[in-house]
């Protein structure tokens, strides 16, 4: 198999199967429930898992929680800490909804932080960090590979940087350094200690730290939105290969969800969540769309793509009431996925399948994208439909705490409920 990466700017050969392939992938910030565009490399990770497990290979897949991070001590001064546990649970119960299962470590920052000292101590001791004022940090000037990942020297993208993570400070003795941990500021509700005093690690060396806390000095592929190449990505590679670790082999970076052709970010206003884009297109969708673009490319998510998603969806699903027939060939979906794990071709290959009735093949291709929901019966039992039938009561009475909880137990009895126009669609899930 075969999978672009960043790194080498080509596609670069995985070893064969069983591996094992280690994958990290950045997680999100946890500071309110994620949009849809965040998402995409939830779906791309545990697609692509799935797919290496079924082609026999052993697989890792960590995946991180970052729950210290300036935009959190900034979203909720005084309380980030309750603000991250109630963010994590919206983010666990809105990819769960996703219906794919999860990675196999989820790890926090803030259960880091012994692994973390320990990796800015040892940078310290390669003359690759310096204390100052309470702050520890990297030292650019001294690792030699620094811009390689990006082809950014950071000099010039500095001031540029729109992240609260790098403020520029005086403290610093080379405007490209970036901090590893930071003196602990009024109005921040969480501190540890450390040997340069009370504070919290920086964004970029808690995933350095639990990366090779759950795979090693060394791992397969690293992954993550196309956004954070530059700083956050360089910055893990200068300080882990700083600390003499081989660190990521390849790198995977999926192209951003554009709304209205835009980048879909809080600072722009232009956000769905990904809970609201479940209630209103169902995971089934919402999985068929994010199928519809190469994991590389930028995708745009507006009403008339979801509806022509939508209608994919239905067509897949009505392929099942017809008779199944004999035959068909498994071989070019795998060659799709195996070539850069190229979903638009595997999803062209399924509808051939479709087409030609071979619903075996189809019903296998599908459970590779947790799709395999189309392929069963349709009519849901009595209960399920009064559960239903409670949940439109309660949107009616604009009670929407209680329309989430019946919409739990309905998924609880494995079903979907769905937002239609006039009332709502059960589907299996
Ligand atoms: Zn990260």
């Amino acid at each position: 198999m075969r999978l672009y990466s960043t790194s080498q700017r080509d596609k670069v050969e995985l070893p064969p199967p069983p591996g094992p392939i280690r994958m990290y992938f950045c997680g999100p910030t946890v500071y309110q429930r994620i949009h849809v565009g965040n998402a995409r490399p939830f779906v791309i990770s545990m697609w692509l898992k799935r797919w290496l497990d079924a082609s026999g290979y052993d697989t890792v897949l960590v995946e991180n929680i970052t729950d210290i991070n300036d935009k959190i001590y900034n979203a909720a001064p005084g309380a980030s800490a309750e603000l991250a546990d109630q963010a994590t649970q919206w983010y666990v119960e809105d990819t769960d909804r996703l219906g794919l299962g999860r990675p196999d470590h989820e790890p926090r920052a803030s259960e880091t932080i012994d692994e973390i000292r320990a990796l800015i101590d040892e940078l310290i001791r390669r003359d690759l960090a310096y204390a100052a004022g309470g702050d520890v940090y990297f030292r650019v000037r001294n690792f030699d590979g620094y811009g390689r990942l990006s082809g950014r020297l950071g000099e010039e993208e500095v001031p540029l940087n729109p992240s609260v993570e790098e403020e520029p400070s005086a403290l610093k003795e080379d405007p490209r350094d970036f901090a590893l941990w930071k003196a602990h500021k009024e109005g921040e509700d969480t501190q540890w200690e450390s040997p340069w005093g009370r504070g919290r690690p920086g964004w970029h060396i808690e995933c350095s730290a639990m990366a090779e806390k759950f795979l090693g000095p060394a791992f397969e592929i690293h992954g993550g939105g196309l956004d954070l190449v530059f700083p956050h990505h360089e910055n893990e590679v200068a300080q882990s290969r700083g600390a003499g670790r081989e660190f990521a082999r390849t790198w995977m970076h999926n192209g951003m969800l554009r709304l209205a052709g835009e980048k879909m970010s809080k600072s722009l206003g232009n956000v769905i969540s990904l809970h609201e884009a479940l209630d209103r297109w169902g995971r089934e969708t919402l999985l068929v769309y994010f199928m519809t673009a190469h994991w590389r490319k930028p995708m745009d998510l507006s009403s008339e793509v979801m509806e022509q998603a939508a209608s994919q969806t239905e067509t897949l699903r009505n392929a099942f009431r017809s008779k199944p027939q004999a035959g068909g060939d498994w071989t070019p979906f795998a060659e799709a996925l195996d070539d850069d794990f190229d979903t638009p071709k595997a999803l062209a290959v399924m509808h051939d399948w479709r087409r030609a009735g071979h619903l075996d093949l189809l019903r296998r291709g599908l459970d590779v994208f947790g799709l395999a929901s189309l392929a069963k019966e349709q009519a849901a039992p009595a209960e399920v439909v009064q559960l239903a039938e409670k949940r439109r009561q309660a949107r009616l009475r604009r009670e929407f705490g209680e329309s989430d909880s019946l919409r739990a137990e309905i998924e609880a009895a494995g079903w979907e409920v769905r937002d239609v126009e006039d009332g709502y669609q059960l589907v299996p899930r």
